[in-house]
C-alpha cells in the first residue's frame, strides 16, 4: 500500500514527523515560488540537481511542484507537525491566484490534465496489469478512446478479455462510490483493527531478547536476525494503523459539508483516489486512500459487443475495510 505521505514527512514508530532531510526541499521550493521563479522552472532545477520526490525519483514535474506548494498539510494540523509557517503559505497561495489570474486559466474539459487522470489509477483485477487508455480512429470523426487491460493485446495476441470503459464511464464509477460515502460516513467510522493486547505483548517480549543479546554483545546470532525481523513487521502493521487514522481524517476532510456529486469533481478523484479495480463480471472496486473499498456491480452490454453500462445496479453497493 503507498503511504501518500507528503515529501518532507516520515512515519517514525506510527507518528509523522518531519524528514529532517527532505524538509528542506519542501522550504526551498517555497522560497524559490516567493522569489518570482515559475513551477516549471523549479522542477527544471530539482530534476538538473536530481533531487529525489517522493517517490525517490528525480524527474520533477511542474504540476508536482505545484501540488507541494498548495498542500496545507505543511501548515501543520493535527497529525502533521508545521513545516511551512501560516504566513509564508498564505503568501504563496495569493502569489498563484494572481497568477492563474494573468494566466486566464480555466478548468478545460479535455485539458491533457484530464486525458491522463486515470493513468496508473485503474487496474485489472483478473491479470493485475494496469489499464491503459487506446484510442481507436485517431483524429476522424468516428474517434473513440477506451481504458482496456494492458493485456489486452500483448504480442499481437489478445491475452486479456477484461472489460472496457470510457473516461465518462470511470467519473461515474467514482462519482457513485463517492456519493455512497457522503450518504454514509458511517462507512468511514466502522471498526478497524487496533493494535491488539496480543501485538503488544509480543513486541514487548521482542524487544527484551533483542535487548538481551545487545547486552550479550552477540550481534552475530542469526536469532537476532529473526527477531529484528520481526519486530520491523510488527513495526509496519502498526504504522499501517496510524496511516489508515491520517488518511481516514483527509477524506473526512475533504469531505465536509459536501452534497452528493452531481459531477465529475477531478480534485477528489486525485486526492481520495488509490485506485480503481476492474473485473470481468462488471464488478468495480474503488479503492479509497485509507483502503476503503467500496465496490459495485456494473450491468454490461455484451449482446450488441459494444462495451460500456447500461444501469447501474444500485442495489448492489458494498464495502469492505481492507487493512
Ligand atoms: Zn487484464
Amino acid at each position: 500500500m503507498q503511504t501518500h505521505m507528503p515529501i518532507g514527512y516520515v512515519m517514525v514508530n506510527g507518528k509523522i514527523q518531519i524528514d529532517k532531510e527532505k524538509f528542506k526541499i519542501v522550504k526551498k521550493i517555497y522560497s524559490e515560488y516567493l522569489k518570482g521563479k515559475s513551477l516549471v522552472a523549479i522542477a527544471k532545477a530539482l530534476s538538473e540537481k536530481e533531487v529525489p520526490n517522493a517517490n525517490n525519483k528525480t524527474n520533477w514535474t511542474h504540476s508536482a511542484v505545484g501540488r507541494i506548494l498548495e498542500n496545507n498539510k505543511y501548515k501543520g494540523d493535527e497529525f502533521y507537525p508545521e513545516l511551512i509557517d501560516k504566513a509564508t503559505f498564505d503568501e504563496v497561495q495569493v502569489k498563484r491566484k494572481q497568477k492563474e489570474k494573468q494566466l486566464g486559466r480555466t478548468a478545460q474539459p479535455n485539458s491533457m490534465k484530464n486525458q491522463n487522470l486515470f493513468s496508473n489509477k485503474i487496474y485489472c483485477g483478473e491479470c493485475g496489469e494496469p489499464y491503459r487508455k487506446y484510442t481507436e480512429h485517431s483524429g476522424k470523426a468516428s474517434e473513440k478512446s477506451r481504458w482496456k487491460c494492458k493485456k489486452y493485446i500483448f504480442k499481437n495476441r489478445v491475452l486479456c478479455r477484461n472489460l472496457f470503459y470510457t473516461d465518462e464511464e470511470l467519473k461515474l464509477v467514482f462519482k457513485s462510490a463517492v456519493n455512497q460515502l457522503i450518504k454514509n460516513q458511517r462507512l468511514l467510522d466502522m471498526p478497524r483493527k487496533k493494535e491488539t493486547p496480543k501485538i503488544s505483548k509480543e513486541r514487548r517480549e521482542i524487544e527484551n531478547q533483542i535487548h538481551q543479546f545487545e547486552e550479550d554483545e552477540d550481534f552475530s546470532s542469526k536469532e537476532l536476525a529473526v527477531l529484528i525481523f520481526k519486530r520491523a513487521e510488527l513495526t509496519y502493521s502498526t504504522s499501517k494503523i496510524d496511516d489508515y487514522e491520517v488518511q481516514t481524517q483527509k477524506i473526512k476532510e475533504m469531505l465536509i459539508g459536501k452534497d452528493l456529486l452531481t459531477e465529475f469533481h477531478e480534485e477528489l478523484f486525485k486526492e481520495m483516489i488509490d485506485k480503481i479495480t476492474i473485473y470481468q463480471d462488471g464488478k468495480v472496486e474503488t479503492q479509497f486512500i485509507n483502503g476503503l473499498i467500496i465496490s459495485e456491480i456494473l450491468e454490461y452490454k455484451r449482446k450488441d459487443e459494444k462495451n460500456g453500462y447500461t444501469k447501474k445496479n444500485s442495489g448492489n453497493h458494498t464495502a469492505s475495510n481492507e487493512i
